[in-house]
């Protein structure tokens, strides 16, 4: 996808502040963090959002959520708790047509 952004993320043509990398996924630093920690994990693949989701994505998934829990333990939320979102479409305000998943913690956040 060449004018996605988080594609050229992972490229390097745009430069991020990196958590954790492998050849499947990259986590790093939101750019305009919303928590004390703000940490985005997406998969290399281009894939639009969970409702693109197919089957053959299963060991992916399952990836990313294990790959989760080990950054929350490399940016020190992990006892204290955190958040993970992902934003679909239109009504949940997502900006970047790329999947991702907001980790979300560092202090106590809202509840709605
Ligand atoms: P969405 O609203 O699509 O769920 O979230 C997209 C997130 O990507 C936003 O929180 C936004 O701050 C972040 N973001 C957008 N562009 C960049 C960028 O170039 N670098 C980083 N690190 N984060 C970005
Ligand atoms: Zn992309």
């Amino acid at each position: 996808m060449e004018d996605c952004i988080f594609c050229k993320i992972i490229k390097g043509e745009i430069p991020s502040k990196k958590v954790y990398e492998d050849d499947e996924i990259l986590a790093f630093y939101d750019i305009n963090p919303i928590a004390k920690v703000h940490v985005l994990v997406i998969p290399k693949m281009h894939i639009q959002s969970l409702l693109e989701l197919k089957e053959e994505n299963k060991d992916l998934l399952f990836h990313i959520f294990e790959k989760i829990n080990e950054v929350s333990k490399i940016v020190g939320v992990d006892k204290t708790g955190f958040r993970v979102i992902s934003n679909v479409g239109e009504d949940s305000g997502q900006a970047v047509k790329h999947l991702h998943f907001h980790i979300l913690g560092g202090e106590k956040l809202p509840t709605r």
